[in-house]
């Protein structure tokens, strides 16, 4: 992320981007605490799981030397019945994270273990320090410095194709956007079948485009603690479960009691003297669009109370010390970033193919994002959004240069 920071935004970005010292779980198969990287996994495998050495190092060569090209037909419950039979403790650490993070399980190919595993687990955990209004602050002032004009609040709600070719967007207002090159970040599903419209494209490809399944999505439930009110330290991030075993259906369920909380201390906000704690959990968006507005309310004062609940077995009392709390679901994700069934994570894996050979459908459109896990989180929708713009580039230069 620092890399990418600095190379693509600023250096000023990139030197915000700090690393979480303390990472935890507590689930009935063990509790331990973690810098999350690769050397201090092999301890705790070695030390507290008792693998051997030889097996530690052949899995995470493995795992990182895992790419796009290779066989895909390994699924992650094999790589991990390969490495690690029987040991469901051990995939419950290397794996429950990663289905977090990403919505990822057992039976996604192994590739995309692998290459989130470089981005999210071999060096640690980081975090913007600063919070995200400055972040954006920083990103405004980095695009506003190369020549970029802004457009907030401009809903697109079509792409205008002419002869296979995107030649401008319009925005809700009825503006027309001409343009040279339309590069959507929106849901990938949305962009092909909403935005632009399938009677553009080869029947073969919306077949392709049909297959593609979104991936799950979230709830969060944001806890604000009262001004002057402080908090003990309890490490940056809890992974907590009360499930038995590691199961991702469990993690999706409407009553999972497998939660992250991410701490947030004055530390991570210099300047501020405040506490806020952020609870997230998987969600399925199929267990949460079909409630009328009473039972919606009744779910979200359930999540929110389910969470404070078990956020008091690590800080007692805190019940007292909380005066905000709200909470997010799939509907929320939905409706605020336009994601069909608020998949913020994106599409399973299929979907990465479908998103790169849009521009083969249609001259000029492109598309980036969170998209087949891989590209997914911020890190992986950074990096899709460099090899991305430089096709749009490529493209723009062709362009001219047949002008
Ligand atoms: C609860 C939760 C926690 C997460 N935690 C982490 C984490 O800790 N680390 C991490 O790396 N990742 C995390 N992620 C994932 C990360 O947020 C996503 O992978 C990333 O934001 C995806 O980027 P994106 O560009 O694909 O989509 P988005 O960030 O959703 O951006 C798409 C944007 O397009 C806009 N848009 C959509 N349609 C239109 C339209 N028609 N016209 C105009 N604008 C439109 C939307 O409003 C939105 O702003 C988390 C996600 C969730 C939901």
């Amino acid at each position: 992320m620092i890399k990418t920071c600095r190379k693509y935004w600023s250096e000023e970005i990139a030197r915000s981007i700090i690393q979480l010292r303390e990472i935890r779980f507590d689930n009935p198969q063990f509790s331990l605490t973690t810098t999350f990287d690769t050397e201090d996994f092999t301890r705790i495998l070695k030390e507290r799981f008792g693998i051997s050495d030889e097996t530690i190092s052949s899995f995470f060569q493995t795992v990182s030397n895992m790419n796009f090209f290779d066989d895909q037909t390994m699924t992650v419950r094999e790589l991990f019945e390969r490495y690690f039979p029987g040991r469901d403790d051990v995939m419950r650490m290397l794996m429950e994270p990663i289905t977090y993070a990403n919505g990822s399980d057992l039976d996604d190919p192994a590739i995309t273990y692998g290459i989130v595993f470089s981005n999210f687990m071999s060096k640690g955990v980081f975090t913007f320090q600063g919070g995200t209004d400055q972040l954006i602050g920083q990103m405004r002032a980095a695009l506003e410095n190369s020549g970029v004009d802004i457009g907030l609040k401009c809903l697109v709600d079509k792409i205008i194709i002419n002869d296979r070719k995107a030649v401008a967007v319009r925005i809700t207002n009825g503006q027309i956007i001409r343009c040279k090159a339309v590069l959507s970040n929106a849901n990938l599903l949305s962009t092909i079948h909403e935005l632009a419209g399938d009677e553009h494209f080869d029947q073969e490809f919306i077949d392709q485009a049909n297959k593609v399944r979104v991936n799950n999505s979230s709830c969060q439930v944001y806890l604000g603690i009262k001004k002057g009110e402080t908090i003990d330290y309890v490490g940056d991030l809890l992974f907590t479960s009360e499930a038995a075993k590691f199961d991702p259906n469990e993690l999706r369920s409407r009553g999972t009691t497998s939660r992250t909380f991410s701490f947030y201390y004055p530390s991570i906000r210099p300047g501020s003297d405040r506490f806020t704690i952020v609870a997230s959990t998987n969600a399925r968006y199929d267990d949460w669009v079909a409630l009328s507005p009473a039972e919606y309310r009744t779910a979200k004062e359930e999540l929110i109370e389910a969470t404070i609940h078990c956020l008091e077995k690590y800080l007692p009392g805190v019940r007292d010390k909380i005066d905000h709390a709200e909470a997010a679901t799939p509907r929320t994700f939905q409706r605020y970033a336009l994601h069909v069934k608020g998949a913020s994570f994106g599409t399973k894996f299929e979907g990465l193919k479908v998103s790169l050979d849009l521009p083969k459908q249609i001259k000029g459109l492109f598309h980036t994002g969170s998209v087949g896990i891989i590209m997914s989180g911020w890190l992986g929708a950074a990096n899709y959004g460099v090899i991305v713009a430089h096709e749009v580039d490529r493209y723009l230069s062709g362009a001219q240069a047949v002008r």
